[in-house]
């Protein structure tokens, strides 16, 4: 028997090794994995520039505390400053722990500036925002919180796209707006430019903070590097995670210097946060993701993808509802429940993985090549043509 926790409805399925956008199984068959461990292996499995950055590194130095300086951290910061709105850095070890610290950030502006009151987050109803107590009450989920607990009191929510519901929960104890720029589990929910311009002048004139959490929809995802620089909208703090490790588990906050004001020495903390190790394959990851031919070639391999798609969607309209999506973040909306349909798609050796509203998510590496694409499509209308 497993003694593995039951956590997890895990697929009879395990690998040995993987290249780039394959998996290959114990039991020898090869997959095309736009699963990619959730929008985690950015570049793929064993990326050569990934494997050297390890190999190298791990022979100087993996871990050091955070009371001293780390050089490859620094780096890492100001990379990712100088790409955007941030001004500040701190490292985390996972998405939740990001958001996390996302709103801890967000109410300690707050009490350093003698506000202690404002201290309310505003959610979308059923986001999703990691799994830490916190985190699932953030989301606003029945199933996610359910049995846990007592309540963690602070957020407040609204639906998705009920502007009239998202004004009226402002009050003055609001400190923050914390939306994903584009809601991964949640099914693939793009919020539109120019909502988030109108967030942005709502947040402005409520004298809120904006939180917009990127990580599952930054480091490229989206065909920018951050889902947001499209609408130019400057958010005031950002949790990062998934796709700036590669696969190596890092995750962090961004902040503009206002917000940061509030974090003085003590304030915050992590132990394994930004350890040498991490972030150094941080800092290839940042290199190869945030250059601008990278990201122009996931634009340009997105609307190959989500053009193929919608054809496949005019082939199989009772089939397919819905392509959505933006960049390599791409859901496929069935009329039906999806289990069948993804069940389908994995014994034609094509890996996907599900969000919600039907939804069959698909999660290429960023460096997916054309012909790959091409495979999938191909298995994709397979199955479409034998679901009834
Ligand atoms: C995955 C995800 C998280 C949580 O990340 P973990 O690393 O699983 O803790 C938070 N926010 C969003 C938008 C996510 O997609």
């Amino acid at each position: 028997m497993s003694h593995l926790a039951k956590n997890y409805n895990r697929k009879k399925i395990s690998f040995k090794y993987g290249k780039g956008s394959y998996l290959y199984s114990t039991d020898k068959k090869k997959y095309l994995d736009f699963v990619q461990g959730i929008a985690v292996n950015s570049l793929g499995h064993a990326h050569p520039k990934l494997i050297k950055t390890i190999k190298d590194q791990s022979k100087k130095l993996w871990h050091v505390s955070n009371a001293f300086q780390i050089p490859e951290g620094e780096k890492l910061a100001k990379k990712l400053c100088k790409k955007t709105f941030a001004d500040y850095v701190m490292f985390q070890n996972s998405g939740a722990e990001a958001t996390e610290a996302a709103i801890k950030v967000a109410r300690r502006y707050f009490y350093s500036i003698g506000k202690p009151n404002k201290n309310r987050i505003l959610c979308i109803k059923n986001s999703f925002h990691g799994r830490t107590l916190a985190a699932i009450f953030a989301s606003g989920s029945k199933k996610m919180t359910e049995g846990f607990g007592p309540k963690i009191t602070g957020f407040d929510h609204f639906s998705f796209g009920d502007h009239n519901s998202l004004k009226k929960k402002i009050n003055k104890n609001t400190a923050a707006i914390m939306v994903e720029t584009i809601m991964g589990e949640g099914g693939i929910k793009v919020i539109p430019d120019w909502c988030l311009k109108e967030l942005r002048v709502l947040c402005n004139k409520k004298k809120i903070l904006l939180i917009l959490d990127e990580v599952q929809c930054g480091i490229g995802r989206s065909g920018d590097f951050f889902a947001f620089e499209k609408s130019k909208v400057k958010p005031d703090i950002v949790p990062i995670a998934k796709g700036i490790g590669g696969g190596f588990p890092i995750g962090a906050v961004l902040m503009n210097k206002k917000v940061a004001s509030g974090m003085v020495p003590g304030t915050h903390g992590s132990t394994f946060g930004g350890n040498p190790l991490a972030m150094s394959v941080g800092n290839t990851v940042m290199d190869i993701v945030s250059n601008k031919k990278f990201l122009n070639n996931v634009k340009g391999l997105s609307k190959y993808f989500l053009f193929k798609l919608n054809k496949v969607q005019e082939k199989y309209p009772k089939v397919i509802k819905q392509i959505r999506g933006r960049g390599l973040l791409i859901g496929i909306q069935l009329y039906k429940d999806q289990t069948e349909f993804i069940k389908k798609l994995m014994n034609n050796q094509l890996l996907t993985i599900r969000a919600a509203e039907n939804i069959v998510r698909i999660l290429p590496p960023l460096n997916v090549k054309k012909n790959e694409i091409d495979l999938a499509i191909k298995i994709i209308e397979k199955v479409c043509s034998q679901i009834k």
